[in-house]
């Protein structure tokens, strides 16, 4: 089997990246090694005064129990966005490499793509019979066509809400073996009734999956994303990583969100998020001005108007504010709702039936 890290860009393989102060495992009691004030900020409480640990293992611990992997295994970054601006980086010739993406997705993969000179391969999600749907082997065509290194899979999809079947991503990742890294973005996956591509890591070492924490745990604030793949990998991109990449703050809120306890309300909440996607795609689907709701297993439904402007414009002037999709390819008509609080939904629904009337 080959490996994936045969996939890293050829000037990067022996890259080491930058060695911090704490890169060597010293011990002391006495730390003159970071150019540390030796005394506390006034606002501080003392926890932010060091630099803090790159990758603190009980935390990286919490999150692969949390996601069933081991901790070599999993990336701890900036969010997703940063997980995706690695994987690019460091699969990516400069000026030179490609990636695949399936509009209409996640803008990220494009602008990270962009920023660092990399062509975008589109292959469009097909739109037919009411949902949105990849034609997983076009995306494969595509890929070795183009000699792209990276194939961003977003499911459940962001805007489509739709999932991309485990079959179809088994069988790109083995035809891309060697090839590419086949990334399944996974943001929404606490949602979905569908199970995980992180099943799949025990089978490939040619798929990443990004999760993160900023949807379903409700820490978008906190910043934290992880990248899950073949553990070699990982320890490229950490080397790509900037030398500090989570702070101290962040660092203790997100431990704290990872206790049982929290755990048991996140995924409450999750499951009451379910339950007004349900309610509010139901009484969207019978309410005057809309022509088509898509299937979602997101926190968000992608509704078709017949006058999408109107509607934007009357949810605004009463204090809605909704993600207008209009550019996006194929959307001409739609917008796409996150599932607010019943209350919040329940604006939004009368609002719609107001317009009209
Ligand atoms: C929201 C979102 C993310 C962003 O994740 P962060 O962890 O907040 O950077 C990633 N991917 C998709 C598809 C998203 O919708």
């Amino acid at each position: 089997m080959t490996s994936p890290i045969d996939l890293v860009r050829a000037d990067l393989r022996d890259f080491a990246g930058y060695r911090s102060a704490r890169s060597d495992r010293l011990t002391g009691d006495v730390w003159l090694n970071a150019n540390e004030s030796a005394w506390p900020n006034a606002a501080d409480d003392g926890s932010a005064r060091r630099y803090p640990d790159p990758q603190p293992q009980a935390l990286r611990e919490k999150l692969a129990s949390l996601y069933g992997c081991a901790p070599e295994q999993l990336l701890a970054g900036r969010g997703s966005d940063e997980a995706i601006d690695l994987l690019v980086r460091a699969l990516c010739a400069p000026g030179q490499g490609a990636v695949v993406t399936t509009p209409p997705t996640f803008g990220m993969y494009a602008v990270s793509a962009r920023l660092h000179g990399v062509r975008v391969v589109e292959v469009p999600l097909v739109d037919g019979e009411g949902a949105f749907r990849c034609d997983i082997d076009a995306v494969g065509d595509a890929s070795l066509a183009s000699g792209a290194t990276l194939v961003f899979l977003c499911s459940p999809g962001n805007p489509t809400g739709d999932v991309v079947p485990l079959d179809d991503v088994r069988r790109l990742a083995t035809r891309l073996e060697g090839r590419a890294v086949v990334v399944v973005d996974e943001a929404y996956q606490e949602f979905a009734s569908t199970p995980s591509a992180l099943t799949l890591l025990g089978e490939t070492n040619n798929v990443v999956v990004l999760r993160t924490l900023s949807k379903a745990h409700a820490l978008a604030g906190a910043r934290l994303g992880v990248a899950i793949g073949d553990a070699d990998l990982i320890a490229v991109l950490r080397r790509c990583q900037a030398p500090y990449p989570l702070p101290s703050p962040c660092i203790a809120l997100v431990s704290d969100a990872l206790d049982d306890a929290a755990l048991a309300r996140t995924r409450g909440a999750t499951a009451l998020a379910v339950q007004e996607r349900a309610r509010l795609a139901g009484a969207l689907r019978v309410a005057p001005g809309v022509r088509l709701v898509y299937p979602s297993a997101s926190n968000f439904v992608l509704v078709r108007f017949d006058d999408a402007q109107g509607a934007f414009d009357a949810l605004l002037s009463a204090g809605v504010v909704v993600r207008d999709v209009r550019a996006q390819p194929g959307l001409g008509d739609a917008l796409r709702i996150t599932v607010g609080r019943p209350d919040e939904n329940d604006r939004v629904l009368s609002v719609l039936a107001g317009a009209i009337a």
